[in-house]
């Protein structure tokens, strides 16, 4: 395909349209990326064509649907360099797959007085299950601090291993700052002491390529609806070695053997986690999402999207009262900022009127607003489909409320 974003926003029907009178500029693709027609079709030709339950039917239909079903999870598995597609589980989204980790390799690995590992930037979804972990079995969370730029402090990290650290569970790029951190050498640390390491890529995998051989990580847990695929529909990636010792998530159809009722023996990895009916047709559609994305190749989304951000920070640096929260080195396409004198939400209201969305808010990473002394920001986050004609609208509207308290 060739990379004009003229073509590429073709593909998105939902860019083409006004909102409060104004053309519409989508600034919050860190919160949802648009689907392009590729996804929506996929959809809409499953329930017209192939709709038939999966895995256990005789007929054509049952054949055709498991067929597609099955390719997206050999898709998924190249995408992030999984040894074998055995390794992707299918979930509802990032939320889950990092519950069902805690769930059953937490209650299995993870014992009263043990250690898991997370950073001040998580999202509240790589919080709260490790909490509810630790206070059902005795287990400690701990927290690796981070610096007023927003990024880990890796000899912080290092005084925090110990043989007790069983998990360390970590943001790839955080969702509020943009920040990448350097996980390579958090998981090179982590297997030292013996600790899994779990990475959220939620806000990775749509900009970066990701080798899961080659970052060596335990785990990664992404959402599809944040890689131009459709909502309530994710990917937990395991170590075949892990899966299989970890028991089962949810119990019922699909992830047995056979049941008896004396005892249930389970069904190989990755069925045995995939309990249920799945989101078919979602699932066929995120193979569509997935070829879109490899179409294009993650080195020129990921130039494209860097651009973006380097032009909107140079815009928004002139900006009197402009305060940007999140300056690290290495970033994600995220510019998380507030306006000296304003709510972040009025300044995202204000936005909306000339058609800009943007997130404002703690984006469900309320500690790390603490951290900063903060109740929230705003956050323009840019996609592949996102123009530098929009970034320039985007920072002069930016301008024009700054002055309302920055004169
Ligand atoms: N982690 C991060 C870093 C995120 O940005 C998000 C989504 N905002 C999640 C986890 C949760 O993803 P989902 O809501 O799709 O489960």
């Amino acid at each position: 395909m060739p990379f004009t974003i003229e073509s590429i926003r073709e593909h998105f029907p939902v860019l083409h349209q006004e909102v409060h009178g104004k053309p519409l500029i989508y600034l919050d693709n860190a919160a949802t990326t648009q689907k392009p027609k590729q996804v929506l079709e996929a959809l809409n030709s499953y329930y017209a064509h192939d709709n038939a339950n999966i895995h256990r039917g005789a007929h054509a239909l049952a054949d055709r649907a498991t067929r597609k079903y099955e390719n997206t999870r050999t898709m998924v598995g190249s995408f992030i360099n999984a040894k074998e597609e055995a390794e992707i589980i299918f979930t509802k989204g990032t939320t889950e797959s990092i519950n069902l980790v805690a769930s059953t390799f937490g209650r299995k690995f993870i014992q009263k007085g043990d250690e898991v590992i997370i950073s001040t930037m998580e999202h509240h979804s790589n919080i709260v299950p490790w909490q509810m972990l630790c206070e059902a079995n005795g287990a400690v969370l701990r927290v690796i601090p981070i610096s007023n730029s927003g990024e880990i402090i890796l000899e912080e990290f290092e005084k925090l291993l110990s043989p007790k650290a069983k998990l360390v569970s970590i943001v790839h790029a955080s969702n509020s700052l943009g920040t990448i951190n350097p996980v390579k050498a958090i998981i090179n640390r982590a297997h030292a002491v013996g600790a899994k390491v779990l990475l959220d890529g939620a806000q990775s995998t749509s900009h970066l390529e990701i080798d899961v051989q080659d970052l060596d990580c335990d785990f990664l847990a992404f959402s599809a609806h944040k890689l131009y695929g459709p909502t309530g529909l994710g990917v937990l990636y395991g170590k075949r070695e892990i899966l299989e010792q970890m028991p089962p998530y949810q119990g019922g159809g699909e992830m047995i053997k056979e049941v008896t009722f004396a005892k249930t023996t389970y069904n190989e990895i990755p069925f045995k986690f995939e309990a249920g009916t799945p989101n078919i047709a979602d699932v066929i559609a995120f193979g569509e999402a997935l070829n879109f994305i490899s179409g294009l190749t993650k080195p020129l989304i990921k130039a494209h999207e860097d651009s973006l951000l380097a032009y909107a920070v140079e815009l928004t640096s002139k900006i009197k009262g402009f305060i940007p929260v999140g300056t690290a080195k290495e970033k994600v396409s995220v510019l998380s900022f507030n306006i000296n004198g304003m709510h972040p939400f009025d300044v995202g209201v204000m936005l909306d009127a000339k058609g800009i969305a943007v997130r404002t808010g703690h984006h469900c990473t309320q500690p790390l607003m603490q951290r900063f002394g903060i109740e929230g920001t705003v956050r323009a986050s840019f996609a592949v489909y996102n123009t530098k004609s929009e970034v320039e609208k985007f920072a002069e509207s930016v301008e024009r409320i700054a002055k309302i308290k920055n004169k």
